[in-house]
């Protein structure tokens, strides 16, 4: 890669950042593509994004990707909202075109499509979700699930106050879903829920390296439902190695990463992202 005075520069906002594979990824679909552009991560904290973000007009940066703890915040400094992000309540990523700043949310198609493309699964109508989490990443799970006409979803969470603000915010904007939340230590709930739900849902930071596994009982599935994890450091979690093992149908979450960075990739250069070439920078910086 050769970098110039005429290279274009694209980025990651988040804090932490040093673990994001976002670098690696977008950094080799240029490299294929012969694009001149480059891509960085840049640590910021939250008392600096709106600094941070008036840099993006400053520097002419063309494109940044948006990561923890900043997806909600940002969505104050923008020109633009993509209708996605703003029922989604969460931008992930920014197009800067001629100073003006759009934001879009990637990780809704990204979860769409891994769901698809790894567990076989794009029709939902017909289906009751479990959702563990009511983080920044169950917005976009929620969003993906209800735009598809999902039946029903009963989120759990520790707190049980976020999980309520969540099934009332998706609630009034897609009245044909019904959603409910209770407390991830109902036991019993969370049972019965399990044992009537298609697809089960981990968007909680549970089982991520660091933190202790998510301990739900599985066994209480139907055969045929699938799990999926948005974690994916580690690869394997946990909780996909145990329902691999009772015979589901299961994936972590690498795929989402991959597939929402391909859908950032594609706002920002018009072009088809070369999503092998994505996938296997991935694999090289683990
Ligand atoms: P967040 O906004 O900080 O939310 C974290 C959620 O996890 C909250 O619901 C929190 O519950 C719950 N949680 C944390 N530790 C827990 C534990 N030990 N047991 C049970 N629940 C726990 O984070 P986020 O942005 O939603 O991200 C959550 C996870 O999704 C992270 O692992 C992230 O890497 C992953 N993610 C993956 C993708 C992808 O592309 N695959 C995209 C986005 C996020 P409380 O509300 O009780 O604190």
């Amino acid at each position: 890669m050769i970098i110039d005075s005429s290279t274009d520069l694209y980025g990651i906002f988040g804090h932490p950042i040093k673990h994001s594979y976002s670098p690696a990824m977008h950094n080799a679909a240029f490299n294929k593509l012969n694009l001149n552009c480059v891509y960085l991560a840049f640590d910021i904290p939250p008392e600096n994004l709106e600094f941070a973000v008036e840099s993006i007009k400053q520097l002419s940066v063309k494109g940044i990707n948006v990561t923890i703890p900043h997806k909600q915040q940002i969505m104050n400094y923008l020109d633009e909202i993509s209708d996605e992000a703003r029922y989604t309540g969460a931008v992930n990523t920014i197009k800067n075109t001629q100073g003006r700043l759009y934001g879009h949310n990637t990780d809704v198609g990204g979860f769409l499509k891994a769901l698809e493309i790894e567990l076989g699964v794009s029709e939902f109508t017909e289906m009751s979700a479990v959702l563990i989490g009511a983080g920044g990443a169950a917005r976009a799970v929620l969003s993906a699930l209800c735009i598809k006409g999902i039946r029903s979803i009963n989120i759990f969470n520790r707190t049980v106050e976020k999980a309520s603000n969540l099934s009332e915010y998706f609630s009034s904007k897609f009245d044909n879903v019904s959603i409910d939340y209770y407390d991830l230590n109902d036991n019993s709930m969370l049972e019965k829920s399990l044992g009537s739900s298609q697809i089960v849902i981990n968007s909680s930071s549970a089982g991520m390296a660091g933190h202790d596994a998510l301990n739900i009982p599985l066994d209480k599935l139907e055969q045929s439902s699938y799990v999926y994890d948005l974690v994916y450091n580690p690869r394997n979690t946990e909780l996909v190695k145990k329902a691999l093992s009772l015979g589901h149908r299961a994936a972590s979450g690498l795929g989402m990463l991959l597939y929402q960075g391909a859908e950032s990739f594609q706002i920002w250069t018009g072009q088809n992202a070369p999503v092998e070439v994505m996938q296997d920078a991935m694999g090289n910086n683990s």
